[in-house]
């Protein structure tokens, strides 16, 4: 299991689980490390037993060997035997190797091997190695022994007591260094025989050993009672081998492992164990019960509170969390109040919204009738000024007078038609008739109707048309009604010389769209949202006092093309740059005359559209008689 799956599989589970995961991992590491310190250090220490009782060994054997060697009396030998029998181990096994096969060939051949007494069986003396293996191990040991040896010219005594004047071995500071841990050695264990092998270079370095060694082995046949006097004068490299019982102490080994292991895992299981008790007990209860309560509160219980008595965090927790779920309470019945409130003032709201909605209704009534009774004195005003300036006995101051009446007239039919159809559409009395024309026709006619306008100010008036426009089946006059006013702003705003363009084309989402631009003075950012509000202008323009009366009007051209848009199931927008032109665009849907059931979707829609708007107080629209008195328009 990786790293990354540990950490899903752990962030994934609950936190006993995580807890025993843990913390086990980190205990099996532990008692795992202590286990293998543990049989390491003792397996150390078993090594530097053995190797010191090899040490021991060797030199016992060549105390032995060496007063066997000089115990020449016959009547003393037995004693020595016996004591060699007593002193030393009952196994003992020691013999002496030379890696020079030629002198054990040697010394087995001229017979100088020891003899116990006359009746035994001489003992080998000299032993040449096992085998390649140890031939090869003592080659080792060899060139270990000379590297100790080289820097020294002779090894100091195992004893640091002065040796008394007629010690044999005063004349030199040497001697069986047997003892010095320095002394290179060479061990094994050999599991066959159940021993362990310990291997020690005897050392010659001394006048005294010297003295018998050296030059010759005749000593050695000397010792033996024999007459052997070989040529070679060099001292050969001899090795001591003794063989320990081994048997015991690996057994003992495996035993002292086993009984760790076996404790290894007993703690570790008892700790897991106290670990889920205390994860258990001390963690999970309390926290299961705070989450039961929580549970409880969340189902709406808010009664509830937690009951942790452990004189510990989880009591701090408990104390913090009751804490909170009072407030919580008292924050809800403060919300309960407040909502009462807010239900009592969203009631009067509403009862304001329908005084409101109703006296706007009212309002657009007055201004229907009042605009009717309006135009009717006013078409005689206009009628008979007409007639008065007509007149052919008037002065001419007179007839300019008349004039002056019948124009200021129909500017004021005018103004009173816009309110007229601004009330009408506002309080949704406004009628949609359906009928099938094309718009290329009506734009023309609209261009040559006012072309008279355009030359007088020396206008270019351009159409641009989309070649094969289908009819469209809309309400002819009001898209009349759209481009008059459009095609009157673009004409009242555009300066002499200047250039209007008038076009439509379709598009794919079955909108017709139509447009109207011009080269006018144009319109300020600031004022692009603002004219299509009622009763207002461009402040820009009107800004500049020399074209204020140039500019006048009244600031309800646009707000009805945008009713009558949205009445179409349309919308107008407006692309401005001051001082360069505008243009007006108008997207409503058409409907093809070969379309039946379009048509009859399209008329359902209008009928929707003129319906009065209903306020929808729930909703909690702001009492603005403005907009709450707006039909609702297709796209909104
Ligand atoms: P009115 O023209 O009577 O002032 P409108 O509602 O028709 O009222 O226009 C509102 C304002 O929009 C105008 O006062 C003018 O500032 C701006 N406006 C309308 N059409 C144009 C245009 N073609 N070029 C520049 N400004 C325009």
């Amino acid at each position: 299991m990786g790293y990354r799956s540990l950490k899903k599989y752990l962030g994934e589970t609950n936190l006993e689980r995580k807890c025993r995961w843990l913390f086990g991992i980190c205990l099996f590491g532990l008692i795992f490390f202590a286990f293998f310190l543990v049989d390491w250090i003792g397996e150390d220490l078993v090594k530097r037993n053995i190797h010191r009782n090899g040490r021991e060994w060797v030199r016992d054997f060549l105390y032995d060997a060496h007063w066997e060697a000089w115990e020449t009396d016959p009547t003393k030998k037995p004693v020595r035997a016996t004591l060699s029998r007593l002193l030393l181990p009952q196994k003992f096994e020691a013999r002496v190797i030379a890696l020079d096969r030629s002198l054990v060939d040697a010394m087995n051949q001229e017979g100088l091997n020891f003899r116990e007494g006359e009746n035994q069986q001489p003992r080998q003396r000299l032993w040449a190695p096992d085998d390649p293996e140890e031939a090869k191990l003592l080659e080792s040991l060899k060139s270990d022994f000379e590297k100790a040896l080289a820097p020294k010219p002779a090894l100091t005594s195992p004893s640091d007591a002065p040796l008394p004047p007629d010690d044999p071995l005063a004349e030199t500071s040497g001697g069986f260094e047997v003892s010095d841990e320095d002394e290179p050695f060479k061990a094994h264990p050999d599991p066959e025989s159940g021993r362990y092998y310990f291997y020690q270079p005897v050392s010659w370095q001394h006048n005294f050993c010297k003295s018998c060694h050296e030059g010759s082995y005749g000593k050695f046949a000397m010792s033996a009672s024999e007459s052997f006097a070989p040529q070679e004068a060099d001292l050969p490299f001899l090795v001591v081998r003794v063989a320990l019982p081994y048997s015991d102490a690996r057994a003992a080994i495996n035993w002292t492992r086993a009984v760790l292991l076996a404790v290894g895992i007993l703690t570790v299981f008892m700790s897991m164990v106290a670990l889920w008790m205390v994860v258990k007990y001390v963690v999970i209860k309390p926290l299961s019960h705070l989450r039961s309560v929580s549970e409880a509160v969340t189902r709406g219980d808010l009664q509830q509170r937690a009951d942790i008595h452990t004189n510990d965090e989880f009591e701090d927790l408990a104390a913090s969390f009751n804490k909170m779920l009072r407030h919580l309470t008292d924050a809800q019945s403060e919300l309960k109040e407040a909502n009462y409130d807010l239900d009592a003032k969203v009631d009067q709201l509403a009862q304001l919204n329908m005084r409101l909605h109703e006296m706007n209704r009212l309002k657009g009534e007055f201004l229907a009738n009042m605009s009717h009774e309006l135009r009717t004195p006013l078409n005689s005003i206009i009628g008979f000024s007409e007639v008065l300036a007509g007149i052919d006995s008037l002065t001419d101051k007179q007839k300019r007078y008349a004039q002056n009446i019948q124009k200021s007239g129909r500017s004021l039919l005018e103004m009173i038609n816009d309110i007229l159809d601004l009330a009408k559409l506002e309080a949704g009395k406004m009628d949609v008739r359906l009928s099938e024309f094309r718009i290329d026709s009506i734009l023309s006619a609209h261009c040559d109707m006012v072309r008279s306008l355009t030359e007088d100010k020396n206008i270019d008036l351009v159409l641009d048309i989309e070649n094969d426009l289908p009819a469209l089946y809309q309400d002819q006059a009001k898209l009349q009604q759209i481009l008059t006013n459009l095609l009157s702003n673009a004409i009242k705003f555009t300066p002499e010389g200047g250039r209007i363009t008038v076009g439509a084309k379709g598009d794919s989402r079955g909108f017709i769209e139509m447009y109207v631009s011009d080269t006018g003075v144009g319109i300020a950012d600031a004022d692009k949202e603002i004219i299509f509000e009622k009763f207002r202008q461009g402040t820009a323009v009107l800004g500049r006092d020399n074209l204020t009366r140039e500019y006048s009007g009244t600031g309800l051209g646009l707000s009805i093309v945008k009713e009558l848009c949205k009445l179409l199931g349309g919308e107008v927008s407006v692309e401005s740059e001051l001082g360069r032109g505008s243009t007006f665009r108008v997207t409503i849907p058409w409907m093809r005359a070969d379309q039946p059931q379009a048509a009859a979707k399209l008329q359902s829609r209008l009928d929707d559209l003129t319906k009065p708007r209903r306020l929808d107080f729930q909703r909690g629209d702001e009492p603005d008689t403005t907009s709450s008195s707006q039909p609702a328009a297709a796209g909104s």
